[in-house]
């Protein structure tokens, strides 16, 4: 009980007070790159994000964040958030756009799930060395300055994985 509430920093602790606490209590470090932190968004892909706020907003009283312009990856973006989970809402600005060639097959919807990681490059050195299909070599930056890197649905049964640094 008492971990549970230290991990999630709800109770304060005086390392100082018992030195072996300390070492008893230390959060491990993730030997994997790779350990899922938590779900950080799931991306939905939409043909007009103004009506798609609306709904939120007047459906579910959702707050919108503002639209955010991502023009290397032709897309707009904007943001609500449930219980810490984001969702992303990608309107493609050009017909070139690979969320439009997604909404083109498929129609509109979840386009892709995030996942946080503690760090990306080794996520990503560990995914190739795994034989896992990545879409980038390299990861990018999001459209929150975050390093991310996407996973190619044929190597996780059918979804798209997004990977994102803490
Ligand atoms: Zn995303």
């Amino acid at each position: 009980m008492f971990w549970c509430e230290y991990v999630h920093g709800r109770r304060s602790f005086d390392f100082a007070q018992d030195k072996s606490a300390v070492h008893r209590l230390k959060p491990k470090k993730p030997e994997k790159a790779m350990k899922l932190e938590k779900i950080e968004h799931i991306g939905i892909a939409v043909k007009e994000i103004s009506e798609v706020s609306k709904f939120y907003k007047d459906i579910f009283e959702c707050q919108i964040s503002e639209e955010i312009d991502v023009p290397e990856r032709k897309l707009r973006i904007a943001f609500t958030e449930i219980s810490g989970v984001k969702l992303e809402f990608l309107m493609p600005t050009d017909s070139g756009s690979v969320v439009a060639k997604f909404i083109d097959k498929k129609g509109e919807g979840i386009h892709h799930i995030c996942f946080e990681v503690e760090d990306v490059e080794r996520a990503i050195t560990e995914l190739k060395e795994k034989g896992v299909e990545l879409v980038d070599d390299k990861p990018r930056l999001g459209a929150e300055g975050k390093k991310i890197i996407f996973i190619k649905p044929k190597s996780t049964h059918g979804v798209l994985i997004e990977l994102k640094e803490k």
